[in-house]
């Protein structure tokens, strides 16, 4: 009955825009039934349907009040840093390499690249790691908080899409957690972010990717101590050494685009580039959900 039922949608000239509909209804029947709460303050959150193209606004909403939602999101825009993709205070002109990232370059005595980055071709983010992007990281993170993975998983693809899409590349790894911290927390939260960029890929493009997102490359090692609170030399000590790539041939030659939640010093990322340079990597980008 369901099946006769469901062919005669199919044959239907609007079964699209019908099939939007029972979808739509049926969240919306869920969404009475099942109130969703705010993560932050718990008071019970109102449906809100999903367009084709959600902004930042739609794609939380299911999950914060609209009085957290106002907390706000500041999503990075150009004027940035071509490099190191830090925005400008000014927010007219174009994009252009940035004081520190010229500074570094010239201490080097080379203006083809930027040092600062040990070779890191382009970083990108979403967003300033402040007010909710940096409450939803921590939910996320240290209360597992996982149903934040979609929406922000979006965000990302998003920051993708505009800077990454177009570009040579071959596959996506997310930063390694080390296996005791990934027990630990059940997850690793900057593989949560991309493991869906294939489908969207997909839904977007209406091809298949003709690259991958692999956590099998690249391994840590050290079970390094946490980096929170320590300064830009203490965290680039702290992960010295700490990554391992499992097969070289598998890296050698490859474009590489690594993912993480937050950029902060970013120590971390040059540990794990370096290592995939190591491995004969031909280049590495950052794509991030937040940078403070
Ligand atoms: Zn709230
Ligand atoms: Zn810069």
């Amino acid at each position: 009955m369901f099946s006769l039922w469901k062919d005669h949608l199919r044959d239907h000239p609007n079964s699209e825009l019908i099939s939007e509909f029972i979808s739509c209804a049926g969240k919306r029947a869920l969404a009475v039934l099942f109130p969703h709460k705010c993560l932050v303050c718990g008071r019970y959150i109102r449906f809100r349907p999903q367009p084709a193209t959600p902004t930042v606004d739609h794609l939380l909403s299911p999950l914060f009040c609209p009085a957290c939602l106002e907390t706000g999101v500041t999503p990075i825009e150009s004027p940035l840093c071509t490099w190191c993709g830090k925005p400008f205070a000014t927010r007219t002109g174009t994009d252009h390499p940035c004081s520190d990232c010229l500074k570094a370059c010239d201490q080097n005595h080379d203006l083809t690249c930027a040092p600062t980055w040990d070779r890191i071709g382009k970083v990108r983010a979403f967003g300033l790691y402040d007010a909710l992007l940096k409450e939803c990281i921590h939910l996320l993170k240290y209360r597992k908080k996982t149903s934040l993975a979609r929406p922000l998983g979006r965000l990302l693809f998003q920051t993708f899409q505009r800077h990454f899409v177009t570009g040579p590349l071959h596959v996506i790894v997310p930063v390694p957690l080390h296996r005791k911290r990934l027990v630990k927390r059940g997850f690793n939260q900057a593989y949560l972010l991309v493991h869906e960029f294939p489908r969207l890929f997909r839904a977007w493009a209406g091809v298949a990717p003709g690259w991958t997102v692999s956590n099998r490359l690249l391994f840590r090692s050290r079970n390094t101590l946490s980096q929170t609170g320590f300064d830009k030399a203490r965290r680039a000590e702290n992960i010295k050494g700490a990554f391992r790539v499992k097969s070289p041939a598998k890296v050698r030659g490859k474009r590489i685009i690594l993912t993480d939640d937050v950029y902060t010093t970013g120590a971390t990322a040059r540990e794990a580039a370096s290592t995939l340079f190591k491995a004969g990597a031909l280049s590495v980008d950052l794509l991030v959900l937040a940078r403070a």
